[in-house]
């Protein structure tokens, strides 16, 4: 009798659950937090009620995984927006121009999707879980780990063995700490943190936005010595709209309702603030903060056996760069990829470890590299000077912003589909070095290629005393 423990039952603990069931005959899950029984925010989930996208790269892992489940988030209405036909980008370099293209991310309340992904996975009769049951620590040595320790209510703490222990408990992971206790040398951690804050907040859409409605991204901008201000706009399932207001040091987005629209209305440009006049609020204006891009090194550590981390415990990344849901099922499918080949045989969890580490790489190197450039940053990362790597960021978004190949090819990697290094061929080199041949793309001309915005946008604005609670 073979048997599993993850710690944590968000995302990656209930993929990573799904990934083990099919290789031991038990999995347990211990989850501190209580499930609620519909789509629904829970304590553990805080960031759940900001936007949450899962790009195309993610959402073909999930449905690896646990196949059937993008129909399913499909069915309860959730979005697919490819970014070049249905997302009007202001980027850091101007107006993206529409294109054809089908690299896509999927647009729906955080609550639906870890909803369904728990139906899905869940009623999978070799996964047990724990609810209101908090791990407190590992059991074992510094060469292999043989269980957890856990709390349940005022019960003494107890402990549970197990062949393989996982850690799922997120960006506030306590397993540096746990390792140590067994004598694992110290676990190298990086951090960079431009102090970006969310504010979000739900919308019922106005009766005459059309179902395709598009989604708007305002992204930050580096690097011009003012704090990074942004805005993301997007449809979600049961007529909702929800706009999650984006901030860096000394300009985070504030929670109060002027101040909330204010600041949507001095992003890059005023159209989300203009969308959020004409829908009906629904609930509080909520904040996020404390998100730093963290990578915790476990793969180059003397690793007991019986032993793994992945998601967020492993590495955060701003959430500007919409991939950690997408790193969650990687890690998991890493797992099951070399569950599939090598069993749970000694070295399983370094060689995930390692897997993880290749995927996060690249992505991990560009939200740092542009996170560097807002005014105020905190890092234990030594830096290089980084002009070469920033102007040609500049050049590769100003490029883009007109060509379509190049765009495409940006689209690729925003969706973990191609990772950056992957995506150049020599046409696209060639209009890199070309660099941009025509004029920006006007707000107007912008706004003109996505005609439901024009259409909503000629209507008069609604009466916001109006809030559904
Ligand atoms: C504001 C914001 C916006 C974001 N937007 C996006 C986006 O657009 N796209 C995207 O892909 N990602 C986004 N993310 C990132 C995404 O939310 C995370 O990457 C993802 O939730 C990580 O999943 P996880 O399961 O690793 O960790 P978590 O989601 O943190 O889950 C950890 C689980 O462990 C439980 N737990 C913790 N400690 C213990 C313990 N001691 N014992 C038992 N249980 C424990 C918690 O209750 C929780 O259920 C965003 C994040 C934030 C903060």
């Amino acid at each position: 009798m073979t048997s599993a423990i993850v710690i944590g039952g968000g995302l990656s603990g209930v993929l990573a659950a799904t990934a083990l069931s099919h290789h031991v005959d038990e999995v347990t899950v211990i989850e501190s937090d209580k499930y609620p029984e519909q789509p629904a925010p829970r304590r553990g989930m805080p960031q759940g009620r900001q936007n949450h996208m899962l790009t195309a790269g993610g959402a073909h892992a999930l449905d690896q995984l646990l196949p059937g489940t993008t129909d399913l988030l499909f069915a309860a209405g959730a979005h697919k927006l490819a970014m070049g036909r249905n997302i009007l980008t202001l980027s850091s370099e101007g107006w993206f121009r529409r294109v054809d293209d089908d690299a896509f991310f999927i647009a729906c309340s955080r609550n639906l999707l870890d909803h369904i992904v728990r139906q899905q996975a869940l009623t999978n009769p070799v996964i047990t879980v724990l609810q209101e049951t908090k791990a407190t620590g590992l059991v074992g040595t510094a060469s292999r780990v043989t269980g957890i320790r856990y709390e349940q209510g005022t019960e003494p703490e107890r402990t549970l063995t197990a062949d393989f222990v996982v850690d799922a408990t997120g960006s506030r992971s306590k397993t540096p700490g746990w390792l140590a206790e067994l004598g694992v040398p110290e676990l190298h951690e990086e951090f960079l943190d431009a102090g970006l804050a969310y504010a979000g907040r739900l919308y019922e859409a106005p009766a005459e936005a059309a179902a395709d409605f598009p989604g708007v991204l305002i992204q930050t901008v580096p690097n011009t010595g003012k704090p990074g201000a942004g805005a993301a706009f997007m449809p979600q399932e049961d007529g909702r709209w929800i706009v999650s207001l984006i901030g860096t040091a000394g300009g985070q987005p504030p929670t109060g309702e002027d101040g909330f629209m204010e600041f949507a209305r001095n992003v890059g440009h005023p159209i989300v603030a203009e969308l959020m006049a004409r829908a009906t609020p629904i609930g509080e204006i909520k904040g996020s903060r404390g998100l730093a891009n963290r990578r915790r090194y476990f793969e180059r550590l003397p690793l007991p056996d019986g032993f793994l981390a992945l998601g967020d415990a492993v590495t955060v990344l701003s959430p500007n760069y919409a991939s950690g849901m997408s790193m969650a099922a990687f890690g998991a499918l890493a797992l099951r990829n070399q569950l599939k080949s090598h069993g749970l045989e000694p070295g399983l969890g370094k060689k995930v470890q390692l897997d993880i580490a290749a995927k996060v790489a690249g992505p991990w190197k560009s939200a740092t590299s542009t996170d560097r450039w807002f005014p105020g940053v905190r890092t234990n990362i030594k830096l290089g000077k980084g002009t070469v790597e920033q102007k040609l960021a500049v050049r590769w978004s100003r490029t883009a912003a007109e060509h379509p190949g190049l765009l495409k090819a940006t689209y690729q990697v925003a969706t973990l589909q191609t990772p950056q290094n992957k995506v150049m061929t020599l046409p696209l080199m060639g209009a890199l070095l070309r660099g941009p041949q025509q004029a920006p793309l006007t707000p107007a001309e912008a706004l003109a290629q996505f005609p439901q915005l024009g259409k909503l946008l000629s209507s008069a604005p609604a009466d916001l005393s109006k809030v559904e609670h």
